[in-house]
């Protein structure tokens, strides 16, 4: 289970605090890790690009874990209420669910397993990446639905990002 105590952040306050999804987080490692840095705004209204460049400007930003609705969620055209309406394209996928609700969830429930943490923890960014990069041998088993192939370079871009951004390697001891 992560330590809690551990939790370095240096902004108490939740107005400072970013609510984050697992896997929204590690797919801003993936992305850094394929070279994206920087992002426009998304015709879905979503905040991933405010979200993201605070997270990379930054890695002692506060993150607050979020299984639900998280701060990239909140202006988005598809958070109903606080559940995602969408759809994924299980064409790739076949034993993934078609709700985005479902299978975020599930991703995020792994990676909360991989990594010892539960809704609620707040951790530092550093400090979810070097957690992240601590459990890389995770990524096959919690995108399990994914191509291998898929699935192997979403776990090298992964490690590159966590290597980019970089990681708090303490955090994974
Ligand atoms: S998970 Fe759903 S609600 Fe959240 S940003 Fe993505 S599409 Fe929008």
């Amino acid at each position: 289970m992560y330590p809690t105590s551990y939790c370095c952040c240096r902004t108490p306050s939740a107005a400072h605090n970013v609510n984050i999804k697992p896997h929204h987080f590690v797919d801003i490692l993936a992305a850094l890790g394929g070279g994206r840095s920087r992002y426009e705004p998304h015709p879905y209204g979503h905040a991933l690009h405010t979200v993201a460049h605070r997270i990379l400007a930054d890695r002692e930003v506060c993150l607050r874990i979020e299984l639900g609705a998280d701060d990239i969620c909140a202006p988005c055209r598809h958070n109903v209420g606080g559940t995602c309406d969408d759809v994924i394209d299980t064409s790739f996928r076949p034993e993934a669910p078609a709700s985005k609700n479902t299978w975020n969830l599930r991703l995020d429930r792994r990676w909360c397993e991989a990594l010892g943490l539960k809704q609620g923890d707040e951790l530092t960014a550093g400090q979810l990446c070097g957690l992240i990069a601590g459990r890389i041998d995770r990524v096959p088993g919690i995108y399990r639905e994914l191509p291998p192939d898929r699935t192997l370079l979403k776990q090298r871009q992964i490690e590159e990002g966590a290597r980019l951004f970089p990681a708090d390697r303490t955090a994974s001891k």
